[in-house]
């Protein structure tokens, strides 16, 4: 049998997948079993940020796995400490726990959270407040946390202690986490499953002085906007806050799983002994791999893609079918006057392959696309949208 009728017999019905199979690929170019190659603009959701199969990544994965390949965090391993290091330098943090997914992020951040509030303003003080429209992963504390009904439906009940509030609107925040007695407060700084919208810096800025003032922990969800994506090695950091807990995920370690949440100084001993845990978090080899990629994310590396953003606004923008461009950095929405998924379709036709979120086309490429590959993928898009 092919592997996509293997696929679709007996892997779980989750996926409404593309009709391609990838058997391989090199840099931000793929190929189907059949020969025929395509622009990745999607680099598996945020995920490959040096494109697939990137020499450097491999090598770092090679060295580690013939060295060892997982110990459980009952014994020290270099990669995971190198790491935790280097992600608080670069971010002013303390802390890290490591993960292997962005939801788990955001379970560990939410813990974090729930247990800094107990800690301090007793038992009734729990509710996260997030925000409409957001998304924050599938488990089922990350779906409650997730402000969109759709998601909920089917899984009732979900966690309790989740209230969502419209972006945007700080006063309606501020009225509901007083009503609630909040814990803490959770955003993206773009909404990117909901469509790519970055939220008001103005708004940001008012959630991160409110929170101070009230002591309620604020948490930035940075799996998708993390790691170098917005031209910054952090998306936060466009805006001149400091959150006290920010989860990561997707591209931090280049295509392997691995997530993180850091932790800010002021809730660096809230997780103790047997408060977390996870068999996988802190893999050598996933860890050994997040630190190649995150060594090479330095100013450079995140000017170029401030630049390659600029050059994607300049190409779309007043584009025939093309009404608006949204995002940050390489993290791109483009709102056509058609509808995305027939943009995308014909993209694919084209030898391009692009994502949607919501009601725009997205494009997450590789951090390093190559400035020809990325105008060619352009001007297919362009062409697609007319
Ligand atoms: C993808 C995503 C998640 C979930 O990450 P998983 O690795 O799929 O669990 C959470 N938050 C945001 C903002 C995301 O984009």
């Amino acid at each position: 049998m092919d592997t996509r009728k293997l696929d679709s017999t007996y892997v779980a019905g989750t996926y409404k997948r593309f009709p391609i199979e990838i058997v391989e690929g090199k840099g931000s170019i793929v190929k189907d079993p059949e020969g025929r190659s395509y622009i990745d603009m999607g680099s598996g959701i945020g995920v490959t940020a040096f494109g697939i199969a990137d020499d450097l990544w491999q090598q770092a994965i090679v060295d580690q796995i013939s060295k060892v390949q997982h110990m459980s965090n009952l014994y020290y391993t270099q990669p995971c400490a190198q790491l935790a290091e280097l992600l608080c330098k670069r971010t002013g943090m303390s802390k890290v726990f490591f993960s292997n997914s962005g939801a788990e992020a955001n379970e560990c951040a939410i813990k974090v959270g729930r247990k800094y509030a107990a800690d301090r303003k007793g038992n009734g003080c729990y509710t996260v407040i997030t925000l409409e429209n957001s998304f924050h992963g599938r488990t089922l504390t990350t779906l409650a946390a997730t402000g969109q009904e759709h998601y909920h439906e089917l899984f009732q009940p979900l966690t309790p202690g989740f209230v969502s509030v419209p972006a945007n609107d700080i006063e309606t925040l501020r009225k509901v986490a007083k009503e609630t007695n909040a814990a803490a407060v959770m955003i993206e700084c773009i909404q990117g499953e909901g469509g790519v919208l970055p939220l008001d810096a103005q708004f940001i800025r008012d959630v991160r002085s409110f929170t101070e003032e009230n002591d309620i922990v604020m948490i930035v969800d940075e799996v998708q906007t993390g790691n170098g994506r917005s031209g910054m090695l952090y998306c936060y950091q466009n805006f001149g806050i400091m959150p006290d807990v920010v989860s990561t995920a997707k591209g931090l370690a280049g295509g392997l799983p691995l997530g993180a949440t850091l932790i800010s100084d002021k809730c660096k001993d809230v997780l103790g002994f047997g408060d977390h845990g996870s068999t996988f978090g802190g893999n050598p080899v996933c860890c050994a791999a997040a630190l190649s990629i995150l060594k090479r994310i330095d100013d450079k590396l995140l000017a170029s893609v401030k630049e390659k953003r600029a050059y994607i606004e300049k190409a779309l923008e007043g584009a025939p079918g093309v009404e608006e461009v949204t995002g940050i950095g390489l993290m791109v929405g483009i709102k056509t006057t058609k509808p995305a998924s027939e943009v995308v379709s014909k993209c694919m036709e084209n030898g391009v392959l692009c994502l949607t979120a919501k009601d725009k086309v997205r494009l997450l490429p590789a951090l390093n696309i190559p400035m020809e590959v990325l105008g060619k993928a352009i001007e297919t898009i362009k062409s697609a949208c007319v």
